[in-house]
């Protein structure tokens, strides 16, 4: 498959963006705090032959042929997502399909045929797919992640097309976001793990659905691996779930501790009340903060309210605080980091390394989107690099969580990224109308 991608392929060019954690501010002047929720609608010119895709409904293109979106629901800024390239597209279901490179197209939709199961599967228990589509972009290796869920439109690495669908739990983790992430938001990135924790969950729950129990507990083995294997070297102040940002940027945060840890602790609670009882929790939980921006102490006192207070026996609140808040995987003595983990602080090397690991990272999130949208270029609302035209991009705030130690510090005070101006063609608006 990999030899079908001719040179000529090769030469066109792939435009991605990147807006997890706080991206978004390198190409759209914005509040870029997952507590600010918007709509937004675009209009997208492209060169010959190239196809833009975003996170948004899709609608007919202008009369000059120019590519137009609209997302009516609204979702935190980080998940306003844009790709352009040589994409073909097959369905696999009424409202669902895969975009890709021509060389890459077939080959994807073998191997994620199963994604219209997968969404029913969390449907059943979760509650209804709400955004409409769900579609899958397959980027080019370039990508450097597993996968993004942007709303409607899950960007993927094409390194999980293994041919025997080994590697789709991909698909359920993205396709799980739909429920935990996008629909119902962590406020600040020190709350990640209710993201990324329910996500793991569901995702189990829906591999196990689609595959079977062994499957989903394999998978559940090589993450409970993974998640010991980075506990030994990680802070103990990094061990816990909601974790201390402070001055620091909020990509520290994204270890294996919101993800398999927090999804521990969430299998803890479906052991103690059983399954059924933590379906319903979880159905309710999702229904009661559709569509908003949450912090931990708002899981913890909705869990307290309608779980644990019917269920004294089960687990008291003070419990469940110390399964959330304590470092050290669950059930661990209170506190304490796992036996074994570095009690002292890492070495000046240690944290040069991993500096320049972030760094590293960093660079390789921002360049798709600043490469292509250099200073320049955005203030004439034209990508130069690669000729794709952003022209029309309209945000719509929507007034809730107006609490300021919600909101992220303005533009230029973000240390990474220096302030730009906002190209011409380009407004955002408060849902009140004024801009
Ligand atoms: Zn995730």
């Amino acid at each position: 498959m990999a030899g079908a991608r001719t040179d000529r392929r090769r030469k066109d060019t792939f435009l991605f963006t990147q807006g997890q954690s706080i991206f978004t501010r390198t190409w759209i002047p914005i509040q870029d705090s997952p507590a600010v929720r918007v709509t937004y609608d675009a209009t997208i010119r492209a060169p010959k032959g190239m196809t833009a895709v975003m996170s948004a409904d899709r609608l007919a293109p202008a009369k000059d042929g120019a590519f137009r979106f609209e997302m009516k629901l609204p979702i935190p800024t980080y998940l306003i997502a844009l790709a352009c390239g040589d994409l073909e597209f097959r369905p696999i279901s009424g409202r669902s399909g895969i975009w890709a490179e021509p060389s890459v197209v077939d080959g994807a939709r073998r191997e994620f045929e199963d994604t219209e199961a997968m969404i029913e599967a969390v449907e059943e228990v979760f509650g209804p797919y709400r955004w409409g589509r769900y579609d899958l972009l397959v980027l080019p290796p370039a990508f450097p992640f597993g996968g993004m869920e942007n709303p409607t439109l899950t960007f993927a690495t094409p390194t999980v097309l293994a041919g025997d669908k080994s590697l789709v739990s991909l698909v359920a983790h993205e396709l799980s976001h739909s429920w935990s992430g996008n629909l119902v938001t962590n406020a600040t990135w020190s709350d990640f793990w209710l993201n990324e924790g329910f996500t793991m969950y569901l995702e189990g729950r829906t591999m196990e659905a689609v595959y079977g129990k062994d499957r989903a507990l394999m998978e559940q083995q090589l993450g409970r691996a993974e998640l010991e294997r980075e506990m030994k070297d990680l802070d103990p102040r990094d061990q816990v779930l909601h974790v201390d940002l402070r001055g620091r940027h909020p990509d520290d945060g994204f270890t294996t501790i919101p993800y398999e840890k927090a999804a521990m602790f969430l299998r803890r609670i479906e052991e103690l009340v059983g399954r059924e009882a933590f379906d319903r929790f979880l159905k309710g939980y999702f229904d009661a903060h559709a569509f908003q921006s949450i912090t931990t102490d708002d899981f913890v006192g909705y869990l307290k309210a309608n779980l644990l207070d019917a269920r004294p026996r089960r687990g008291s609140e003070a419990r469940h605080r110390y399964l959330a808040f304590a470092a050290g995987p669950p059930g661990r003595r209170a506190g304490g980091p796992l036996e074994g983990a570095r009690r002292r602080r890492p070495s000046a090397r240690g944290v040069r390394a991993r500096h320049r690991a972030l760094q590293a990272r960093h660079e390789g999130m921002g360049h798709p989107a600043m490469a292509t949208f250099s200073d320049e270029s955005a203030a004439h609302g034209r990508c130069q690099a690669n000729g794709v035209a952003r022209r029309g991009l309209r945000l719509h705030q929507i007034p809730q969580f107006r609490d300021p130690r919600r909101v992220a510090p303005p533009l230029d005070r973000t240390p990474l990224f220096r302030r730009r101006r906002a190209p011409r063609g380009f407004s955002w608006k408060s849902a009140g109308g004024s801009s």
